[in-house]
């Protein structure tokens, strides 16, 4: 079906137009709508979202899970993160350190990400609602010094498992209970003080940690330096039509990328209010956010915008939504349906932008004003070069002799590429230079996904060109699934693949190989899904089914791309390295 082009009526957009906008653009320019640390002393993230605004307007608009109002002002959360700060002085904690987070949507959050990159530490935000094996692992692997949760959460998560992380040297548990050995964030908070001059740091020094999955091996660390910060100022600007005087929602959780350079960094550099819910996704709440608190701007994903047309058009018109004026998707495909029935019932069409952990901000982009194409992920942004390489057996970019092949034609398949040199590109895979190494050919980073270019330049996303699944906006790793598989006594080997799912995108979906001794029975299957998810919480498959002949290449790997030709009803393509069973 052929979606027809839309284009929603504006007064105007800061990005103008497109061409002129792109033209026009150098990030040096760009550069210029930074404040810089005072005294020509660098430029740190936390100063450009807090103290160089020096207002009583509202930076964060909290609502707890009771929905009540509890709003921080700029002024407000600059002392707040000094005191932060100070507080990680007073422990001994050194610029460069690792500074985790394992926290809910609550204020402690924003407070401790933005003192620690006041302080030069490097933070690394982690999703709460991934079990113990995916917290254990991100710690370790980034040699965590300083952990930030709640006490019901490290009673869960972190007691059992603290002895095997060394590095561990403080955890601050959220209100004024600790245990012991831990620190009460709000009594040390206390005797903190409200004045702190932050640490002089370059642009290109560390600043945030986040980790992605990958198809094989343990997850990886991206790093980011403060120098992103003018990436997230321009894409908000231009990409989400963001303004000081809007009143933005990200709903992203800030333990994945998107929650951080959007739910809490960018709005406030621009000088807006963010809104943060504490609240877990329910439809009639989510209207309401966006009825009550007047939210001009807002950026979301497609699970969540297809739960919400799924509960009707009357659910939606029961909402004053006059406020909004523009709304964002990313995270995974979204369907053309999705971004008509915005039109239709909110009054607005969705606009889908494209990015990953590893690009650090939105680099492909539906613009406010320009035409949407419903299924498309639209067009690069000014300042960002991307390209479709041709691609080799194994689905990535083909590269010969040192050297790749840009693909110049409409409607060619290749791998999404992009031109280094955007500021808030990673800087490294924490610990791993090969792995960054192999991320780069021939003068292009290379995405790992797959798409199609149309004749205007507007960029169609068709898939991984990996086996990393994609479930409800967030990569996950098949091999962390696996590996977590095997601990169980009974399992022999696992594979395991995204499902296609209408709501989620993709349901992790694992086939299990039993030991001998072990039967293939319902108890059986569900004592491993509650394993899977005590050990791995909301990456845990969702789907498990036995197989006690799963495909393995002639090396011995399971061969996922066969299961999931198999899952689809696909034909099985080049079996060649297919170990032959006899
Ligand atoms: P992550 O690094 O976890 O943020 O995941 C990034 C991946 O999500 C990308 O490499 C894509 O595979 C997928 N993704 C992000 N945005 C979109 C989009 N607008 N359309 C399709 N896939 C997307």
């Amino acid at each position: 079906m052929k979606w027809t082009p839309i284009t929603q009526a504006t007064a105007g957009s800061n990005l103008g137009d497109y061409e002129h906008a792109r033209a026009d653009f150098t990030w040096e320019d760009a550069g210029k709508s930074l404040a810089g640390l005072p005294g020509g002393r660098g430029l740190n993230i936390a100063y450009e979202a807090l103290d160089r605004h020096v207002t009583k307007r509202t930076a964060v608009r909290w609502l707890d899970r009771l929905d009540r109002v509890h709003d921080f002002s700029y002024l407000g959360l600059t002392a707040l993160t000094n005191r932060f700060a100070n507080l990680l002085a007073g422990l001994g904690v050194g610029r460069g350190e690792r500074v985790f987070t394992l926290l809910g949507r609550v204020p402690e959050l924003y407070v401790a990400t933005l003192g620690a990159l006041k302080a030069g530490c490097v933070l690394s935000p982690l999703f709460s609602a991934f079990g113990p094996e995916p917290v254990l692992q991100r710690i370790r692997l980034g040699e965590g010094s300083v952990l930030v949760t709640s006490p019901e959460l490290y009673r869960r998560k972190i007691r059992p498992l603290r002895a095997e992380l060394p590095s561990l040297r403080h955890v601050l548990l959220t209100g004024n209970d600790a245990e012991p050995g831990t620190i009460a964030l709000g009594e040390a908070m206390a005797a903190a003080g409200t004045g702190y001059e932050i640490a002089p740091t370059a642009p290109e020094d560390p600043a945030l940690l986040h980790f992605t999955s990958g198809t094989t091996g343990t997850p990886k660390g991206a790093l980011h330096a403060h120098a992103a910060v003018l990436a997230h100022l321009v894409t908000a600007r231009y990409a989400l039509d963001l303004r000081q005087d809007d009143t933005f929602w990200c709903t992203a959780d800030p333990g994945w990328v998107t929650g951080m350079s959007y739910g809490v960094i960018a709005p406030l550099v621009l000088g807006a209010t963010l809104v943060s819910d504490e609240g877990e996704f329910d439809a009639r709440r989510w209207y309401h956010v966006l009825s009550s608190r007047r939210v001009t701007n807002w950026y979301t994903a497609p699970t969540a915008l297809r739960m919400m047309m799924r509960e009707g058009d009357e659910l939606a018109k029961g909402f004053d939504l006059s406020a909004l004026r523009f709304i964002a998707s990313v995270g995974e495909p979204l369907n053309p349906e999705v971004v008509v029935w915005g039109r239709d019932t909110l009054g607005l069409p969705i606009h889908d932008n494209w990015w990953q952990t590893e690009t650090g901000a939105i680099m492909i982009a539906n613009f406010a004003g320009e035409e949407i194409r419903p299924g498309s992920m639209g067009r690069p942004l000014p300042g960002v070069d991307a390209g479709l390489l041709r691609r080799g057996d194994d689905g990535r970019a083909a590269v010969t002799a040192g050297h790749v092949r840009e693909i110049t034609e409409p409607g060619v398949e290749g791998e999404l590429a992009l031109r280094p040199g955007w500021p808030s590109q990673f800087r490294a895979y924490w610990n791993e230079p090969a792995r960054y190494e192999k991320a780069f050919a021939d003068g292009w980073y290379l995405t790992g996904d797959v798409a199609r270019r149309d004749a205007d330049g507007y960029y169609w996303f068709v898939g991984r060109a990996d086996d990393v699944i994609e479930s409800a906006g967030h990569l996950v790793g098949p091999f962390e699934v696996e590996s977590a598989l095997l601990a169980h006594p009974a399992v022999a080997e696992a594979g395991v693949i995204g499902k296609p799912d209408p709501v989620a995108g993709e349901l992790v979906k694992a086939y299990v190989t039993l030991k001998p001794g072990y039967e293939p029975t319902e108890e059986q299957r569900l004592e491993l899904l509650v394993f899977a998810r005590k050990a791995l919480g909301a990456v845990a498959p969702k789907e498990i089914v036995f197989d006690p002949h799963l495909p393995h290449t002639r090396s011995g790997k399971v061969m996922r791309r066969l299961l999931k030709a198999r899952e689809l009803g696909l034909p099985e393509g080049d079996v060649s390295t297919l170990e032959v069973s006899g």
